[in-house]
């Protein structure tokens, strides 16, 4: 089967999965193609990854934004580390090889934590390295992971203490004593993302197991392309759920008569309100399309600093807008098709129940801002070219 059937099986047997309460059933199939691991063959370069993974996404987000984020947390971690351009040999591409190596032949799907937790205080940590006479002990707890009963390997960002942000990745995962896979963060809304606290506890590892460390000087680079991937793919799965609003409002509207015994479609009003959300989705596909391409663009870093620093800009402008269309499209959708859309498990439910996550993460709505605001507040006119 090509991808293009392989993603056809993947997408039937997520709704039927849905239906028979079998998320394992569909992630078993999903192992057992090609798509998982098109990022780490090498086949293709970044900008057709995204560009694949963009349409993966927007395809299972359209029936289960829950279970397309916690693949998208695969997707973007896999992504990221494969296409991350480091110019050299230096350590970090030789681990980077060797992980890319290890998920492409062990057919591994990835979790990730940032080791968040809620406290009082913003971007509280949870967990953290000590260094031991042959590695690190890791312990703590994060709040979010997602993909968390499925992962086969974890990536997980934690403070070696004294020194700063490292980043490891370990296996196995599951039945691993020193990783407690605890209760659901969300458990109702967004219950299929999978979204789990963990805790470590003495966690042993070794030099092997860390990808970058404190003092790599590309440190800062590897996190800021993650991020962007991150940011790009979030809003692909989110405006999938928008175009299956879509979907629905179509079969709606063409199926049902007003009372003049014509059909709803052809009435002058819905027209125009349905031109202005497919305006509305069409925009904003495009946006994150094209801030894909930017992304691309970085091609050698250091080198490419300043295009990273252009395509992180992109990158969140693209998930701000992307999931912010996606949460009122679907909104729309929803006044229009009615109370029926909540009448009997139809997918206008889950798509208006899951929909609200994407503009909570991975960066927030404010956080944006700021910096955007922060960037036009600063030197440059808005009357300069910025494209
Ligand atoms: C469904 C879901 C699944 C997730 N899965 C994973 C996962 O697998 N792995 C992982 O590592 N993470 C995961 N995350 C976490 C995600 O990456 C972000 O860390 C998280 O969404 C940030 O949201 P928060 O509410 O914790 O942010 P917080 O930083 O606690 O912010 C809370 C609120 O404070 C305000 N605020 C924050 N910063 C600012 C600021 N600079 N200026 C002004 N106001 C501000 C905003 O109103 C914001 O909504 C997941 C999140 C969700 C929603």
């Amino acid at each position: 089967m090509n991808h293009r059937e392989q993603l056809d099986t993947v997408v039937a047997v997520l709704r039927d999965s849905l239906c028979a309460d079998d998320l394992p059933g569909f992630y078993r199939l999903f192992r057992s193609t090609d798509l998982p691991f098109v990022p780490v063959t090498g086949e293709r370069d970044p900008r057709e990854v995204f560009r694949f993974c963009f349409e993966i996404l927007h395809q299972l987000g359209g029936v289960s934004p829950a279970v397309a984020l916690a693949v998208e947390n695969h997707y973007y971690v896999t992504s990221a580390i494969a296409t991350f351009p480091v110019d050299g040999a230096t350590v970090l591409d030789e681990r980077r090889r060797s992980l890319v190596n290890a998920i492409r032949e062990g057919r591994l799907l990835v979790a990730n934590t940032n080791s968040r937790v809620h406290g009082k205080q913003l971007g509280t940590v949870g967990t953290y390295a000590k260094r031991s006479v042959d590695g690190y002990t890791v312990n703590g707890t994060a709040s979010f992971t997602s993909l968390a009963s499925e992962g086969d390997l974890l990536v997980f960002i934690t403070r070696i203490e004294d020194e700063g942000p490292a980043v490891f990745a370990i296996k196995p995962m599951q039945d691993n004593p020193s990783i407690e896979i605890g209760p659901y963060l969300f458990p109702s809304a967004m219950i299929d993302s999978d979204t789990r606290r963990i805790s470590f506890h003495d966690l042993a590892l070794t030099e092997d197991n860390l990808l970058i460390g404190p003092a790599d000087p590309d440190a800062d680079q590897l996190f800021a392309f993650e991020m962007a991937w991150h940011q790009l793919l979030i809003p692909a799965l989110y405006l999938g759920a928008a175009a299956a609003a879509l979907a629905e409002v179509r079969g709606f509207l063409r199926n049902t008569n007003g009372k003049d015994g014509r059909p709803l479609a052809e009435l002058d009003g819905m027209v125009v309100d349905v031109g202005r959300l497919a305006i509305d989705y069409r925009s904003a596909c495009r946006v994150v399309l094209q801030a894909g391409d930017r992304l691309a663009d970085v091609q050698r870093l250091p080198a490419d600093v300043e295009l990273l620093s252009v395509a992180s800009d992109e990158a969140s402008t693209a998930k701000y807008v992307g999931t912010r269309c996606a949460e009122q499209v679907v909104s729309a959708a929803r006044r229009i098709v009615g109370a029926r859309a909540f009448a009997g498990g139809q997918v206008l439910e889950r798509l208006s129940q899951e929909v609200m996550f994407g503009p909570l993460g991975p960066d927030v709505g404010a956080v944006i801002e700021r910096r955007l605001g922060a960037r036009a507040l600063a030197d440059r006119s808005f009357l300069d070219p910025w494209w």
